[in-house]
């Protein structure tokens, strides 16, 4: 879609981008994904916004990078924080880079033969996800937690594998701290 150099403005406080609308996803488009359905129902007559994205328009081509900025907000369902709906690549082995602007979360990642790994981020500190590895950004702060990423333009998304049972790890807030437990859906 860009045959021209072009620039971008991300506001480096809110992550806003100044040139484009986000996309925001709310509470009822992550159903099956938090743990505590009992929350989740209760929460829904509300439908918080969980998170905002925004997506550049690069062509969805190898040869491309797509970029842009994640939004997370803080709060929970249950004791689990809000958190992304996460998602594999659809080309499997493409990366994926991750830097905090704003605010302090938590980067999920697992692999399909039973790796995990969690990575606390917070601004300045950045997190390289290698191919392969599905990853999720988590909010444990009050504030909201935001990212700025880049990946290669036709690597896609697979959230299939992840709304059928989430992610194997979750993290909850124990003595107002995160902790890592096992997702008891999980099997
Ligand atoms: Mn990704």
């Amino acid at each position: 879609m860009y045959e021209e150099p072009i620039t971008f403005d991300f506001d480096l406080m809110t992550g806003l981008c100044l040139q484009k609308p986000g996309m925001d996803r709310h509470l009822s488009s992550m159903k099956g994904i938090f743990y505590n359905e009992e929350a989740f129902e209760s929460m829904l007559k509300e439908d918080p916004k969980l998170y905002t994205f925004y997506d550049m328009d690069v062509p969805f081509e190898d040869m491309d990078l797509a970029f842009g900025t994640s939004i997370c907000q803080p709060g929970k369902v249950g004791q689990e924080y809000f958190m992304t709906k996460g998602h594999y690549h659809e080309v499997f082995g493409t990366a994926e880079v991750y830097y905090c602007l704003q605010g302090q979360g938590i980067m999920m990642m697992e692999t399909p033969d039973g790796l995990w790994k969690t990575s606390e981020l917070v601004p300045g500190r950045l997190v390289y996800v290698p191919g392969g590895w599905a990853h999720r950004t988590i909010n444990t702060g009050a504030v909201p937690f935001i990212t700025f990423y880049v990946f290669r333009g036709d690597a896609g998304h697979d959230y299939a594998s992840i709304e059928k049972k989430s992610f194997r790890k979750m993290v909850i807030e124990q003595d107002n701290r995160p902790v890592v437990v096992d997702n008891p859906r999980w099997e």
